[in-house]
């Protein structure tokens, strides 16, 4: 691993902490869970927000671990989360008590001193219903205001619960169950309403945000984010005007544009902001073949959290062509840019530019690219509009682009320290082969999003690499990056002791000196974390927590370089550090990575041939592209000889369905099934043969 400098701060704007504080980010003394008070903002011992504070900066002020003592950090707890898929959650701290969110929707209150468990609730998620989640069955967060604590299912429900003992108090259906939505982002509370999105683009949905009672679960508002059936009448006056940004019948794929992370609300201004993701299907020249901007996809909305009325909005990727999403979390700051003071928003969505904007009004200020750029060469700033290249067309003929649809940046929370003056953020090179389908409508079986998945799995690709960038946002450019050994990797933390936390693939937990980069703390474990860390005190004493279980939409890719579930079992744990902390670093069994004997291929070439197509455009989202499965769900050329007598079972009629593994029988039949188990045991023998090779020449 090295670090890359590229240059010092010489113009820290944020030195003075005066200049940079803005009310959002005041921190008080009132209780966290007055959510009515306009003016709470951090805490001092809590992380109440998701982002920890309103603008979301993911900035702990506590500093009792700093650079002089971050070496006597050591593991306080740990807590065991019972899962084996992704963990994104961010811990909420609030009084004493940590709640954490685990894959299926399942909240855990824990005590955040001890790790002792309090109670734990399980909304029963439908294992079938994981069939709609494109990116794994993760959940990332919850929210807790007063004595509420609130979570979205994957199966579509937002639920409140009673803090104290984790009782139902409400819960309501925010989706069409029958239709192929999931929620995995986190709610977000705004004085007497929590709002939730959904996910889904990807199995072409319409996107929506909805806002309910705290107290009671009746909905108070709802936001379409893309206009519907142009027969029929609008629901809210803002989709007059997107409508005409649109061509062709793309209500009929539901449009896209699912508001599936980032909201971010400002009390100061009463603005709810809203990140807004990609078209269904990806590529414009089906979704809108006569061309348009296609709003509100790929945008920032500026919403008025009472009404759900638009004040305004700015769209990062106009005529989205490529999974731009603009859902990237979002960080509120004020900064001086040209000398004057700017109320402004941040983001790094996956198109691969970083933006400032004004958050009061939506005018662009600047945005530069933090990761490998090709569909565009930059972003006007005159008209806020990004310049297209050439590169970025594959209407005509199949283009490798970056970023590629997993973005240069993804739902990872970056963090902002208003000390130096920095965003840290997760960033990644993961460049796709775009290849545009306009027949697969007409192909039973294939996948929805308009490209040639067969060609996309057999390109040759760059590799792909991840990094933590340290990000000056006035001057728009790096200040020193450091690279991993895989692309993946966790959110990021940034505390008051000049320190930034983040837990990466390979199972490590790494602490850098927030000016200079220099990796000053790590530790290591045997889950590879995603989630980015939060800091609270308790009893004097400041804490570090994690929460580690690996997963996400990086599983899309198959095997991960360097991650540390290709040797250990996924087990899914908060790990919790203080200073002088002396608990051992909990372990996890290793993989069996003994290859069985693959059943005896009896299938003709041509069958092969089919199921690699099913597999192509059923099972490649989470077992791995070409069956090399990145180990969040088993790799199926090491199925045993047990597995491979039930396949069919397995595939058609839910007989795993309790471990997640829901049934195809609506999608496939028997010979269906038959095929994609000839494609399986074929690549079982390519991996044997492939071993084989290897320890001959050993
Ligand atoms: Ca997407």
């Amino acid at each position: 691993m090295s670090i890359y400098k590229y240059g010092t701060c010489f113009l820290c704007v944020c030195a003075l902490l005066s200049a940079c504080t803005g009310e959002s980010e005041k921190t008080t003394d009132q209780p966290v869970n007055d959510a009515r008070s306009p003016a709470v903002g951090t805490s001092d011992t809590d992380w109440p927000l998701h982002g920890n504070d309103f603008g979301e900066t993911r900035f702990s002020p506590l500093d009792q671990v700093n650079k002089s003592n971050v070496d006597d950090l050591g593991l306080a707890w740990s807590y065991d989360l019972g899962s084996t898929r992704g963990v994104e959650a961010t811990p909420i701290v609030v009084g004493g008590v940590m709640y954490v969110s685990a894959p299926w929707s399942v909240v855990h209150a824990v005590n955040a001193k001890t790790g002792a468990p309090l109670w734990v609730y399980d909304p029963k998620v439908d294992r079938q219903h994981a069939i709609y989640a494109c990116c794994d069955v993760v959940n990332r967060g919850v929210a807790v205001a007063d004595g509420r604590v609130f979570v979205g299912t994957v199966d579509g429900r937002l639920v409140a619960l009673d803090a104290k003992s984790g009782s139902l108090l409400w819960e309501v259906q925010t989706t069409p169950p029958d239709q192929p939505y999931t929620i995995t982002g986190a709610p977000r509370v705004i004085k007497d309403k929590v709002v939730i999105g959904n996910g889904g683009a990807e199995l072409l949905v319409r996107g929506y945000i909805t806002a309910y009672d705290t107290a009671t679960g009746t909905q108070a508002w709802r936001f379409y984010t893309v206009p519907g059936d142009p027969s029929k009448p609008v629901e809210h006056p803002e989709l007059e005007s997107a409508m005409a940004t649109w061509t062709g019948e793309w209500w009929k794929d539901g449009g896209g544009g699912t508001a599936w992370d980032s909201m971010v609300y400002d009390p100061e201004l009463n603005l709810l902001y809203v990140g807004v993701g990609n078209g269904a299907p990806w590529p414009r020249y089906q979704r809108s073949p006569g061309g348009g901007d296609n709003l509100f996809l790929c945008s920032i909305l500026a919403l008025n959290p009472d009404t759900g009325r638009l004040v305004w909005h700015y769209q990062t990727t106009p005529g989205d062509n490529w999974d731009y999403t603009s859902v990237q979390p979002m960080i509120l700051a004020d900064l001086k840019i040209n000398g004057e003071e700017r109320k402004v928003l941040l983001q790094a969505p996956k198109n691969g530019f970083f933006y400032v904007l004004d958050r009061t009004s939506g005018e662009f200020i600047s945005a530069q690219p933090y990761t490998t750029v090709n569909w565009a060469t930059h972003i006007d700033p005159e008209t806020g509009r990004p310049v297209e290249a050439p590169a970025g067309q594959y209407a005509e003929k199949d283009r490798i682009i970056y970023p590629g649809p997993l973005g240069g940046h993804n739902w990872q929370g970056m963090a902002f320290n208003p000390n130096t003056g920095y965003v840290y953020l997760p960033a990644q090179d993961v460049p796709l082969l775009y290849a545009n389908d306009p027949q697969w409508r007409e192909q039973p079986g294939a996948w929805r999003l308009g490209l040639d998945g067969a060609k996309l799995f057999d390109a040759e690709l760059p590799e792909y690499k991840g990094y933590l960038v340290a990000w000056d946002p006035v001057a728009q450019k790096a200040v020193w990056r450091h690279e991993f050994a895989g692309y993946w990797n966790g959110g990021v933390l940034a505390t008051g002791g000049d320190l930034v936390f983040q837990g990466s693939a390979d199972g490590l937990f790494t602490a850098y000196d927030a000016m200079s980069g220099d990796q000053i703390w790590q530790v290591a474990g045997t889950t590879g974390i995603i989630a980015p860390p939060t800091s609270y005190a308790i009893d004097g004493e400041q804490y570090v927590a994690v929460a580690a279980g690996y997963g996400g939409g990086g599983i899309n890719g198959g095997i991960i370089e360097g991650a540390v579930i290709n040797r250990y079992l996924n087990q899914g744990r908060v790990l919790a550090f203080k200073l002088g902390g002396a608990a051992p670093m909990p372990t996890s069994p290793p993989r069996n990575l003994t290859l069985p004997e693959p059943p005896q291929q009896t299938a003709s070439a041509e069958t092969v041939a089919q199921g690699k197509y099913l597999y192509d455009h059923h099972c490649w989202p989470c077992h791995g592209s070409n069956v090399a499965s990145s180990w969040v769900v088993p790799d199926l050329r090491y199925l045993s000889a047990e597995r491979h007598a039930i396949f069919n079972d397995i595939v058609l009629k839910g007989a795993l369905l309790p471990l997640g593994m829901p049934s195809f029988g609506a999608e496939l039949d028997d010979a269906d099934a038959e095929a994609i188990h000839a494609y399986v045991i074929e690549k079982a023998h390519e991996l044997k043969a492939e071993q084989g090779a290897l320890a001959a020449a050993e």
